[in-house]
């Protein structure tokens, strides 16, 4: 994959502008923070997050593991008294920057395309495909192959794709995320 100049100026101004203007709110509670389930993985936690835009840092957030470990379950924002939606900013910083292939994210950007790609085709996920599509790019065969029994048994994925009613506009909309 070619390596993609960033514009982090415009990615600024796109979270202060549109995509969360209540930033400029953040009083550094840490609220955010405190009910994030990730949290204790990541380089810089959501309240830090906050304070790196404001500061212009953007270089230090692409380059940490943040963005591309939450998991966007929203808590963070719930608990927010300013109400900002840390994960809008946490998604626009990942769709916005996600091509920069930097060596951290290499296996998580594989994961991405990979996510892309089923979603075109079958119209939404299909995790055994997902799985097993991970594991060969990566080089991890047998990664988690002690619980495929289990999950199986337990009906918690479907062996076999479904395929959605109106596929071919879904993967249009997904193809500006390639
Ligand atoms: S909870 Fe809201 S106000 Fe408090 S630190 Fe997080 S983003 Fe800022
Ligand atoms: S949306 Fe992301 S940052 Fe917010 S609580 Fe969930 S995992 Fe943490």
């Amino acid at each position: 994959m070619k390596k993609q100049e960033i514009d982090l100026n415009k990615i600024q101004e796109e979270l202060e502008g549109y995509i969360e203007p209540n930033m400029n709110y953040c009083c550094q509670c840490g609220k955010c923070s405190a009910g994030c389930p990730v949290v204790e993985a990541y380089e810089y936690k959501p309240h830090q997050i906050i304070s790196l835009i404001q500061a212009g840092q953007m270089e230090k957030i692409i380059n940490s593991n943040t963005i591309w470990l939450c998991v966007e379950c929203d808590i963070c924002s719930t608990r927010c008294p300013e109400k900002i939606s840390i994960a809008s900013i946490m998604n626009h910083l990942r769709v916005a920057t996600w091509q920069k292939n930097t060596k951290k994210d290499k296996n998580i950007a594989k994961f991405y395309k990979l996510f892309n790609f089923m979603v075109r085709f079958f119209g939404r996920s299909y995790e055994p495909g997902l799985i097993m599509g991970l594991n060969v790019g990566t080089g991890r065969f047998f990664n988690d192959a002690d619980i495929a029994a289990d999950i199986l048994k337990k009906r918690k994925i479907k062996i076999l794709p479904e395929f959605v009613k109106g596929r071919k506009e879904i993967g249009k909309v997904t193809k500006k995320y390639q």
